[in-house]
């Protein structure tokens, strides 16, 4: 899987992805992350590449050039999907993670300031992607999210001692909320783990597993239900 990220901040992008697991998923070629800046594509003598709205109102706008000819720049697999990060999009699931995480390569396009000129839509028709009722200054933390989350979702980024499948929201089990997790010591400030859980049988404790997603989930999340 390859993602080739759209962004006039390389590295934010770089710093994330040379840290825990997608360090490892990177260094054992399972993904591939790779920058491009339009900064380096734009034709303005002073390397802008913004510019105030017409009609008014604060803040800057992404031209369409550099934008265009960065994404133009990026060599296409057969089997790719484009995502412009923007908080009018659709809004990112977990589903959707595991939908992208089946393409050859993602391509992100990170927004700053204001956002972008509307004809980057019009002419290159990304997908829209947005990861929560909310405004970031940039889409660098989103396009982080969606790496990292299709990342978990390919086969091998999570090791033997991890792994999706069981994750909240994963439809390969029941979409539920986790089940709680307890780990050594067996007693903390009086406080003990569930005696099921040391009990070694199995049959029980993915029944106690069941129960605690259906209790969690109906008190946190009754729409998944
Ligand atoms: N003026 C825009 C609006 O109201 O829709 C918001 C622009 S925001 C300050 C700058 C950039 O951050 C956006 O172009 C987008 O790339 C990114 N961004 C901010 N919030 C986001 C979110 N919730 N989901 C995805 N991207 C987001």
């Amino acid at each position: 899987m390859r993602f080739d990220v759209i962004t006039l901040f390389e590295d934010i992008i770089k710093g994330y992805c040379s840290k825990s697991i997608m360090k490892r998923a990177i260094d054992e070629g399972l993904i591939e992350v790779n920058t491009v800046n339009p900064r380096d594509y734009t034709l303005d003598k002073h390397k802008k590449v913004d510019a105030p709205p017409f009609g008014g109102t604060a803040g800057m706008v992404l031209q369409c050039q550099p934008i265009f000819d960065a994404y133009e720049s990026i060599e296409k697999e057969d089997d790719f999907e484009f995502i412009m990060l923007t908080p009018q999009g659709e809004k990112f699931t977990q589903k959707t993670a595991v939908e992208l995480s089946k393409k050859k390569q993602i391509i992100l396009l990170c927004g700053h300031y204001e956002g972008f000129d509307e004809r980057i839509r019009i002419g290159l028709k990304p997908r829209e992607i947005s990861i929560g009722d909310y405004v970031l200054t940039g889409g660098e933390l989103p396009a982080l999210c969606v790496i990292d989350s299709v990342s978990r979702n390919i086969k091998g980024v999570l090791g033997k001692e991890d792994s999706a499948e069981f994750d909240s929201f994963s439809e390969g089990i029941d979409g539920l909320l986790e089940h709680p997790h307890y780990t050594r010591p067996r007693e903390y400030r009086g406080m003990k783990v569930p005696e099921v859980l040391l009990s070694g049988n199995h049959a029980e404790i993915e029944k106690w597993r069941l129960s605690e997603r259906l209790k969690r989930t109906s008190s946190r999340r009754s729409d998944l239900l």
